[in-house]
């Protein structure tokens, strides 16, 4: 099967041109002149349209195994695929974890049945405890390791603990200290992995709680427990440890201006620290509260305009490489709590693209940055360029095709996710993904999910995973 997609205007991180795409089969055949004579079974007119590698969300949590009523694979892929996401990085903490190779292997194969797009899976770093699991992990392929500094684990589960008071011992792993993260950077550095952090200092948390001295009841409350000084003491120490261990660490879902800063200095001293940002910390402040409630909150948590446009400054000087939507769905009836007891988390794949791309009509970030923060620098960061991340000869063919001045309204009933209530539910964007294809094959068309599941595990490319 060849296909050609004729008439756009293909968009990479440091060019603009007119071309069409050739596809045969899975991969792409051509970059070819644009009105280029060939044969193809299949054309696509898409004159006015924007061509981008597929676009890739590294930071999922699809809630598969283990909380159905929140989301399960098949839904958060094909919601992946409306929103013009071709590839998923799917978070460890479903229930089992994924902390070593059999649960990696096993996860995959749970996946692959109903996967509407591709997905690369993260492992779980619980400190000293699964040490020994990280080179097995990354020869597996993934594509980073990630611990959630500060949070105890059920020992059984592996889930999340946020409670930990009145659990016996016995059943909880306590959260690595320091000097077990740095164990845990210096084995992935050796493996050449990424290690990748929430960044929140629970003994920070904790005194902050204390020092408030009540349940969290205003939005001002739930931002003194969470200070912006907890992030920034975990970016701090993480940057410390990448410098003495040269381990490529990575900041998720980075939320305030003390941090863009924290990770600039390192960055400006050669210190292998990135970070991720994360749609709501980019369009959202605290003031929406009052008309978002709940539906807004996020650990860390959405602050104030001045951290907003220290993101954005971030952003647009390559600061954050990466952007993620941290989709964690909790069910309409969890939401509904209040401030104090309401899941932190937002439904957030199928969103992703569309705010990013209203930004950059807005002027707010170039297309060409677009290109590298969703996709290319993405796909590098995670070890699975060239084949995802680059429109180029050999690559798989996974195409976001986008109308840039389609001007229409996020709407959480047409959401396809099992969650459907968004916190930009009624807000105009401007910039559209009217088709997707996951190599070579349509999967999205029109804003609406086409096809057969067909998405496939894609391994992390691991040079320096040793035989041993
Ligand atoms: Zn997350």
């Amino acid at each position: 099967m060849r296909a050609l997609l004729s008439g756009g205007m293909v968009i990479t991180p440091s060019s603009r041109v007119r071309a069409d795409i050739l596809i045969d089969g899975e991969r792409i055949a051509g970059m070819l002149e644009s009105g280029a004579k060939v044969d193809v079974d299949q054309r696509y007119e898409i004159d006015g349209m924007l061509v981008f590698p597929g676009f890739i969300d590294p930071h999922v949590h699809s809630r598969d195994p283990g909380a159905p009523e929140k989301e399960d694979f098949a839904h958060c892929t094909k919601a992946a695929a409306a929103g013009g996401v071709t590839t998923i990085l799917d978070m460890p903490n479903s229930m089992p974890a994924v902390v070593d190779a059999e649960s990696f292997e096993e996860r995959a194969r749970q996946h692959e049945d109903v996967a509407h797009v591709d997905f690369g899976l993260w492992g779980l770093s619980t400190g000293a405890e699964n040490l020994g699991e990280l080179p097995t992990l990354f020869k597996a392929g993934a594509v980073a390791v990630k611990v959630f500094w500060g949070y105890y684990l059920d020992r059984s589960t592996r889930a999340l603990v946020y409670e930990p008071g009145g659990i016996h011992a016995d059943a909880l792993i306590p959260p690595p200290d320091v000097g077990e993260l740095l164990e845990v950077c210096r084995t992935v550095a050796r493996l050449g992995g990424v290690l990748a952090a929430h960044c929140e200092e629970s003994s920070i948390l904790r005194a902050a709680a204390r020092d408030l001295g009540r349940d969290v009841e205003t939005y001002d409350d739930l931002l003194a427990t969470r200070p912006v000084a907890a992030e920034a003491a975990c970016i701090a120490l993480g940057a410390e440890l990448a410098r003495a261990t040269g381990c490529r660490f990575h900041v998720v879902h980075m939320a305030s201006g003390r941090g863009v800063e924290l990770v600039r200095q390192a960055q400006q001293k050669s210190i292998p620290l990135t970070a991720e940002t994360c749609p709501h910390y980019l369009t959202l402040t605290a003031a929406d509260h009052a008309a978002l409630g709940t539906t807004m909150k996020v650990f860390p948590p959405i602050r104030d305009e001045e951290d907003r446009e220290s993101l954005w400054r971030g952003v647009a000087d390559g600061t954050i490489t990466s952007i993620g939507s941290d989709h964690a769905p909790h069910t309409l009836e969890e939401k509904h709590s209040s401030l104090a007891n309401a899941p932190a988390g937002v439904v957030g794949v199928e969103t992703l693209v569309p705010l990013m791309l209203d930004a950059a009509s807005s002027g707010r970030v170039g297309m060409e940055r677009l290109a590298w923060i969703l996709s290319e620098g993405t796909a590098r960061l995670y070890g699975i360029y060239p084949r995802k991340g680059a429109l180029r000869l050999g690559a798989d063919a996974d195409i976001t095709v986008v109308d840039p001045a389609a001007t229409w309204t996020i709407s959480g009933d047409r959401l396809h996710s099992k969650q459907r209530f968004t916190p930009w539910d009624g807000q105009t964007v401007r910039g559209r993904a009217v088709l997707a294809f996951l190599r070579g094959a349509l999967v999205m068309q029109d804003g609406e999910p086409v096809g057969q599941p067909r998405g496939k595990l894609v391994r992390r490319a691991n040079p320096q995973v040793e035989e041993t």
